[in-house]
């Protein structure tokens, strides 16, 4: 239901009458990429994730302090998945 719904806006957007391609799907995803620039990119995520990880082990309050890390990793599952990695090892490191 949603993915056809999805499907049909991204018709919408571009030549509704052409068939969905590959390329379509590519460009809609470029849109909508640049649409939140103004979000945190991966690479630029990836470059505050040591100190995100290090704050949220210490209990520094990350999410206060670096909101939009914590923004991009509720909707990102590679940065997530990331980050998971990064806070075990960090938890197994500790003590
Ligand atoms: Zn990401």
């Amino acid at each position: 239901m949603m993915m056809k719904k999805f499907t049909q806006s991204i018709q919408n957007l571009f030549k509704p009458q052409e068939p969905l391609t590959d390329d379509v799907i590519l460009k809609f995803l470029k849109v909508m990429e640049s649409a939140r620039a103004e979000e945190m990119t991966c690479s630029e995520l990836f470059t505050q994730l040591d100190e995100f990880v290090e704050r949220e082990v210490n209990s520094k309050d990350a999410e206060k302090i670096m909101p939009l890390v914590q923004e991009h990793l509720d909707m990102c599952s590679d940065c997530c998945d990331e980050y998971e990695a990064l806070l075990s090892v960090l938890e197994n490191t500790r003590e």
